[in-house]
This record gives structure tokens, sequence and C-alpha cells, in this order.
């Protein structure tokens, strides 16, 4: 069972829900909890992991360009075709109709995005795309007796939907029986790679015009996979109008599992900002907001659990 945390905008809680029902959840199932956001993940953080060095791994999950400068002429094609201006022409001039000044292409490797186009073109032979580090697993067993499982992306690397992949493969080696999948926001690669194979989606948001834009936007992708999902608002207190609003929206795209599509509400609380400071999970502390958490978890416990 792989339960995707998303939100579509960032900063609306995903984390804080995601630390919380893992160990809400590791208290009677085996789990898996999975930093999906492999270009700032921070559910080490919302567990209080972070001195846990744990287990790393590096990955090599993209190609870049090796030319060889024996057999490159300088005809400057790499440089005309590569969309992404990842080549440049040294000391000569990218090929043109007019100039036959021949130089030496160059690569920067972080405009490249591993298209392979230049190897295809290149007349000579003279490219050849050769893997390439790009990011690392991380595995930290926690004190509360499950993996977290941590993805992460090196400067300038591309690849992060196939580091999720492998975060997912680790994940399922555990032997866990549930995996929750700390999403990374927006709609756009590690989200899809994410959602792909997963079995639930919360979706996460909270009462402002643009995190309710954005909710709108991933639920197309979520429905482009025909995942059940349903919703949270996170803060819904500092704008109830906003709230009310997405209420009524979700109310009118389906039923849910709840009846209502909403899974439930967290209140805004600055006392929050503070627990994470103080490196505390929510569900340790005696906030409104665990007692809101708990109630989500024991909907969502029967809904997952449901047929079994
Ligand atoms: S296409 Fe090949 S031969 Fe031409 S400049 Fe690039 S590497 Fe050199
Ligand atoms: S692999 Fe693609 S992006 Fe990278 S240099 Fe070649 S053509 Fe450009």
């Amino acid at each position: 069972m792989k339960l995707v945390i998303a939100s579509g905008k960032g900063g609306v809680g995903k984390s804080m829900l995601a630390s919380s029902l893992a160990i809400l959840f590791a208290k009677s199932k085996k789990i898996a909890a999975v930093d999906c956001d492999v270009d700032a993940p921070n559910l080490a953080i919302w567990l209080n992991e972070i001195k846990n060095s744990g287990k790393k791994t590096p990955i090599v999950t993209s190609a870049k360009p090796v030319i060889d400068y024996k057999k490159c002429n300088g005809c400057g094609l790499c440089v005309e075709k590569c969309r992404f201006g990842a080549i440049k022409m040294i000391n000569g001039k990218p090929r043109t109709r007019t100039s036959s000044v021949r130089g030496r292409p160059q690569l920067n490797p972080f405009l490249c995005e591993g298209c392979g186009v230049c190897e295809i073109v290149c007349p000579q032979g003279a490219i050849k795309l050769k893997p390439v580090q790009n990011g690392e697993i991380i595995i930290k067993n926690t004190k509360y007796g499950f993996p977290l499982i941590i993805g992460n992306l090196l400067p300038g690397e591309t690849g992060s939907g196939k580091i999720i992949t492998e975060l997912k493969k680790q994940a399922d080696k555990s032997g866990c029986k549930l995996q929750i999948l700390d999403s990374s926001p927006g709609t756009g690669c590690p989200v899809i790679a994410a959602l792909q194979d997963s079995n639930f989606a919360i979706l996460i948001t909270e009462p402002t015009p643009s995190a309710f834009s954005d909710l709108k936007r991933v639920l197309k992708v979520i429905n482009h996979f025909n995942l059940p999902y349903e919703i949270v608002i996170n803060k819904w207190d500092i704008n109830s109008g906003i709230a009310d609003k997405i209420e009524k929206w979700a109310l009118r795209h389906g039923s849910g599992q709840t009846g209502k599509r909403i899974l439930g509400k967290i209140s805004y609380d600055k006392k929050i900002f503070k627990a994470v400071s103080n490196l505390k999970p929510i569900v340790e502390t005696n906030l409104k907001a665990k007692t809101e958490i708990k109630r989500i978890f024991k909907k969502l416990e029967t809904i997952l659990w449901q047929d079994q």
C-alpha cells in the first residue's frame, strides 16, 4: 500500500502530516516513510532524525555527454542541435551556412538535460553519453522503529523522477506493508513519479487563493492516474471563507470515501512552528493539531483497510 501526501503548493503542511501519520501508523503496521521531495527533503526534521546520519548510497540515474576531442572536427552540429544551450563553441563559432571557422565544443553540465541528441547528431561519433551520479539515497532507522528513506538530488542535477522510483524500490525491499510518501510540491516530474503506482493520495491545502488554485492543478494529475483521494485543509481558520469554498468545491468533485472528500481540517497554531524548531513531532505535543491529526488518522485507517 502506497499512500502519497501531495499538495500542489509548497509549505502547506505535507511533511507535518506525513511525519505524524508515519508515527501513528507505525504503532500497528510495518511502515516505511519515504521523503520524495528530492530537491529539499525535510521529513527528517519533522521526525527529529537529523542527527541520525543514516546509510548513504550514491545513485546514478542520469547521463551526460563526454566529448572525444581526438574524433571531434569542430563542425558545431552538437552546439546547433542542443536545445538547452548546454554546449558552446570556444575558439570558434557554431556552424552556420557561411562560417567555416571551427572550434572546440564545451559542455556546461549544469544546463545539460542528458537528452542524448548531441550523441545522435555528431557525424564523427565523438560524443558518448556516460552515466553520472545525480543523487543519493539515505536510509535512517528511526527511533519509532520504521525506516526513513530519503532521496537527495545533487545540486544542478536532473533525474528527480528516476530517484523517486529508486526510493520506492528501496521501500519495497524493507518489507513494509505501508509506504507513506511525502511528495514534492507542484505537478512536475517528481510528483508524477510519487503518484505513479500509488494506491491513495491525501491532498493537503490551505485556505489561500494560490493553494486552492494549485490544489485544482494537482487534482488533474491525480485524476490522470485515477487515484482515490481525500482532502485535508490545513490552517483552515486563517480564512474560513476560502476554507468553506474549498469544502463546497470538494463536494462537487465526487462523494469520496468520506462522503465529502474532506478527510479533516487542521487549525492554525503558531506553536506548531515552535515544536518544529524544537524538533518535536506534532503527535508528541499537546497541541490541538495533534487531536485533529489523530482524527484524520482514524478516518484514514478505516478507509485504507475497509475491505480487509
Ligand atoms: S558534433 Fe561532434 S564533431 Fe561536431 S563539434 Fe560536436 S562533437 Fe565535434
Ligand atoms: S545531452 Fe542533450 S542537453 Fe545535454 S548537451 Fe547533449 S543535446 Fe544538450
